[in-house]
């Protein structure tokens, strides 16, 4: 059985306890991985902080290389890393091979241009002259959860080693595959020992320890509201990044183009097997166009694949566990009796999957209408292939219904009226907005959400605001 062990000080550490991360499609176990607690937590973070005030005294340019180096073999790496996240996190071959793998390779590269071109702001008075300059902040605790892990591991890893940090990753214990891969490839690169190191492990055991350590100065979270809340409570005083959970409203007004708006909300509900924390999954449409979209979207629905990951054509695949599947049942249960109407999908196991995948945690996407905002299944983040239409009457009932939320995270604008696109922009309580656009992401954009989403942005210089401690600098004249 392949075994996973930690990463620390550039060497492999066996596990004191071993846990099994499994195939979601298949249940086969893929790896035994080290179940690591305060003490790998304890050696992992001295290490990074012995390794780091050599790695922040290179010259960026120095760590730009190496950086670039790691983007290179993740590149060149793009088929096995590709399939090594289908099988152990199930999303699939389509969007891991062409998209989330191929981005964590544009991670490294974007900021290890990055690096190379922070400066420092200057602000002249008549008696001092003031500059600002940006350090590293020393070592940084990077937590990610088991959606996209690849990718959300390397847009944590990348800006935090490319600012002069050193760091501590802990992956989700569902998903450690393969940033067990991107340590390898890290020391590959050349990237010092103790610079990346990764400590496997359930959050309670290996999670609270690190980010409550006194020598962890910032932490990148991505993960759930509630572990995010957590974390504030028991971290003390650091810098933080807090990615957290959403229920974005996808927002259709009836001079939209209804045809690329349909293609968009059912990419934005249903590709990631739902499982993506910026989904469109409070879909709002206009009264007067509501019955045909709604008919429209569940024919749109009820053909995608469902399918095995490793499939090209396959569009969604499994549940990342039993136990999440579980809950994204308990959800399709819950519609009807809150009053919702299932216009297809349901609890019905798909038809007609391979004998491969046979076993695995699949659900129907399904489509509710006759939803109302005050539901459950629309203000709890189901985190699954699960869309749910809700009317509204007009411009400002549709702000009313997407700013009546906890979240906070993304936001999509539908209408021709420019007008109207931009007031809604601007009153929709969210950190993104997309107008005529499902999620497009530039890697300079702030990205990050506020109310129960979370706090910080990162992207572009946006980072800095973890990443880099500013300092300013008053020379009296
Ligand atoms: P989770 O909160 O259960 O776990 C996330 C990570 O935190 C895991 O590595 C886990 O082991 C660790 N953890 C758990 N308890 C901890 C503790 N007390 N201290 C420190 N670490 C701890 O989340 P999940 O179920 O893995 O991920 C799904 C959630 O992530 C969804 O809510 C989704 O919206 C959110 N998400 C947000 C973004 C974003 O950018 N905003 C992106 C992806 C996923």
């Amino acid at each position: 059985m392949k075994k996973i062990d930690h990463l620390i000080n550039g060497k492999q550490v066996a596990g004191r306890d071993y846990f099994e991360t499994v195939n979601p499609a298949t249940q086969e176990v893929l790896a035994e991985v080290a179940s690591g607690g305060e003490a790998e937590v304890n050696a992992a973070v001295a290490a990074a902080k012995e390794a780091f005030p050599k790695w922040a005294g290179l010259p960026a340019t120095e760590r730009a290389k190496l950086i670039r180096k790691l983007g290179d073999l993740i590149a060149k790496n793009v088929p096995e890393i590709a399939q090594t996240e289908t099988n152990d996190c199930g999303q699939v071959i389509a969007q891991t091979g062409k998209q989330l793998v191929p981005r964590a390779a544009d991670n490294f590269y974007y900021f290890a241009e990055m690096c190379t071109r922070v400066d420092g702001h200057t602000y002249p008075t008549p008696t001092h002259l003031n500059y600002t300059l940006f350090h590293p902040v020393g070592v940084c605790a990077l937590i990610s959860p088991w959606n996209v892990p690849f990718m959300t591991a390397t847009w944590k890893v990348a800006p935090c080693l490319a600012f002069g940090n050193t760091a501590v990753l802990k992956m989700s214990e569902l998903s450690p595959m393969t940033a067990a891969r991107l340590g390898e490839l890290a020391l590959e690169a050349g990237i010092p020992a103790g610079v990346l190191n990764l400590v496997h492990g359930y959050g309670k055991e290996a999670g609270e320890p690190l980010v409550a350590h006194p020598d962890v100065r910032a932490i990148s979270f991505t993960g759930s509201t509630a572990t995010g809340n957590r974390i504030v409570k028991s971290a003390g005083l650091k810098k933080f990044s807090m990615e957290l959970g959403g229920k974005s409203p996808f927002v259709i007004f009836d001079d939209a183009d209804l045809d690329r708006a349909l293609d968009a909300a059912v990419f934005m509900i249903f590709s990631n097997n739902g499982e993506r924390c910026t989904a469109g999954s409070r879909i709002l449409v206009q009264q007067s166009i509501y019955a045909d979209f709604a008919a429209k979207f569940a024919e749109r629905a009820k053909r995608i694949t469902v399918g095995d990951p490793l499939d090209e054509k396959t569009i969604v695949g499994p549940m990342i566990s039993q136990a999440h599947l579980a809950k994204v049942r308990s959800y399709i249960e819950l519609g009807p009796k809150e009053g919702a109407t299932i216009l297809c999908g349901g609890l019905d196991a798909p038809a007609n999957l391979p004998d491969r995948v046979k076993k695995g945690n699949y659900v129907m996407p399904t489509v509710f209408a006759d939803v109302d905002n005050r539901m459950k299944i629309a203000q709890d983040e189901i985190f699954g292939p699960v869309a749910c239409l809700i009317p509204f009457k007009d411009e400002a009932h549709a702000i009313e219904l997407a700013n009546d939320i906890a979240y906070g995270l993304s936001s999509y604008v539908w209408t021709e009226n420019i007008g109207k696109a931009h007031r809604v922009a601007a009153a929709v309580e969210a950190g993104m907005c997309f107008v005529n656009s499902q999620n497009v992401r530039d890697l300079r954009q702030p990205f990050g959400g506020t109310k129960a989403s979370g706090t910080g942005r990162e992207g572009g210089t946006w980072s800095y605001e973890v990443f880099c401690e500013p300092k300013n600098v008053a020379v009296s004249m």
